[in-house]
């Protein structure tokens, strides 16, 4: 027999076919990626492929808390299953509901009937069905159940369809390559942040914030997004051993930084800083001040995210270059002490302050790593000088002038948006920020 199905939607019965001659689902994919590669699989892609395999190629995504009551609706009739724990009621049929807590059970009021239980699931019947909860729209299917007196909800949706969404939510309506682009990024950090399980504990993958990547359902999610999910189909970047967590960001600001620049992670092949255009290639090596002033001063000709090449959403064009200050009393405030000076004690290759000092009446405070610094002062990025104005010894204020928004590693949105609009096909745009990356199809 041919290969047919290697993951099928139980949310709305579609499927994903593989080309493959098949002796079983795993060896199917297994043998697909061989092909593609051109080399032998290692260990962790095909540990990461089995996790996505073992849910027939759903993905679960946490909404969080709901606000009671919650209200559920549908444009077609819902197949409604309530359960403790494992033993499940018969499914009853259903457009509108309303679920409350009652002596720590779901009380849901279902056209009509009464039902009372620990747990429930909501399943579209079809692909035209739309599952509202509180006024959010989503597809496939909604399981809602009790944890600490809270009603927490997961949607349960094909992968493919959940990269339509996350399109939707993280880059809008870019242009169609740059979408694409987008598309396959996203789908190889969901399919690298599967095998980490990090939310295993909550019983989901992933969550819907930008912790993982934004989810709001299917709102507003045009046939370009869906199109660009499907023309990438079972595409991912692949480099040195794994499906690449391929991170992105709002904008560089005119380089990228490397996984090891920002995180606590030794140099990940695939994530190594770019400069974002084509003027140069070599390896980027800030180290002093007066360098990376001028970088920041006089930004390099035909940078990819620079806002003048693009028309780029109003969101983004704030952030190539941006200024944010400190006066002495705001300085008092956010440290409690007088502030005598700040300054960056170390700076990564790539430009991204890796520690700063300040110095205050009572002492030095180290801050070390990019997400801290940036919460400390509310920085948009981590790539910035610091401006010190004193009046006689004595510091009057601070100015941080940087550029970007976001971490900076993996694919610059903004960036990609322009290559595209210059006629980049995706597998260009995908080359050049993770220029150490291959392009591979793990399924049809
Ligand atoms: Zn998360
Ligand atoms: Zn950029």
């Amino acid at each position: 027999m041919g290969g047919t199905l290697v993951f099928r939607s139980k949310g709305q019965g579609r499927q994903y076919k593989s080309k493959c001659r098949r002796s079983g689902e795993i060896p199917i994919l297994l043998a697909c990626l061989m092909l593609v590669a051109g080399r032998l699989l290692a260990a962790t892609i095909s540990a990461q492929i089995e996790e996505l395999a073992a849910r027939h190629g759903q993905v679960r995504i946490g909404l969080g808390r709901l606000t009671l009551p919650v209200r559920v609706a549908s444009n077609l009739p819902l197949s409604v299953e309530p359960a403790d724990g494992t033993n499940k009621q018969a499914p009853i049929l259903c457009r509108k509901a309303v679920i409350n807590i009652e002596g720590g059970r779901l009380r849901i009021t279902c056209d009509g009937q009464m039902l009372n239980c620990l747990s429930v699931s909501f399943a579209s019947q079809n692909s035209a069905s739309e599952i509202q909860i509180n006024g959010r729209t989503y597809a496939g299917v909604i399981r809602m159940g009790l944890s600490n007196g809270r009603l927490n909800a997961i949607n349960e949706i094909p992968l493919d369809d959940y990269i339509a969404c996350v399109l939707k939510a993280e880059i809008g309506s870019a242009p169609y390559e740059a979408l694409k682009a987008q598309a396959v990024v996203a789908r190889s950090e969901a399919i690298h942040k599967l095998k980490l399980g990090r939310h295993a504990g909550d019983g989901y993958d992933l969550c819907s914030s930008e912790h993982c990547m934004a989810y709001q359902g299917t709102a507003g999610i045009t046939a370009e997004m869906r199109q660009a999910a499907y023309d990438t189909k079972g595409e991912v970047l692949v480099a040195e051993g794994g499906i690449l967590d391929a991170v992105f960001h709002t904008m560089c600001g005119g380089i990228t930084a490397g996984a090891e620049d920002v995180w606590d992670s030794p140099p990940v092949a695939g994530l190594e800083p770019v400069w974002d255009g084509l003027a140069r290639n070599d390896a980027p090596s800030f180290r002093s001040e007066e360098e990376m002033e001028s970088f920041l001063s006089h930004p390099p000709a035909a940078c990819f995210c620079d806002p003048s090449n693009a028309l780029f959403p109003a969101y983004a064009r704030k952030y190539y270059r941006w200024t944010k200050s400190f006066t002495a009393t705001d300085l008092q405030r956010l440290f409690g002490t007088n502030v005598q000076d700040v300054k960056v004690v170390e700076r990564r290759p790539s430009g991204r302050v890796r520690r700063v000092a300040v110095l205050t009446a009572t002492g030095v405070k180290i801050i070390e790593k990019e997400l801290p610094i940036r919460k400390q002062f509310d920085l948009p990025s981590g790539l910035f000088v610091v401006r010190v104005a004193t009046k006689s010894g004595v510091v009057e204020s601070v100015e941080f002038f940087g550029a970007g928004s976001g971490h900076g590693v993996g694919l610059c949105q903004m960036g990609a948006w322009s290559m595209a609009e210059k006629g980049f096909h995706y597998d260009a745009i995908l080359r050049h920020y993770y220029p150490r990356a291959q392009l591979a199809r793990l399924y049809r």
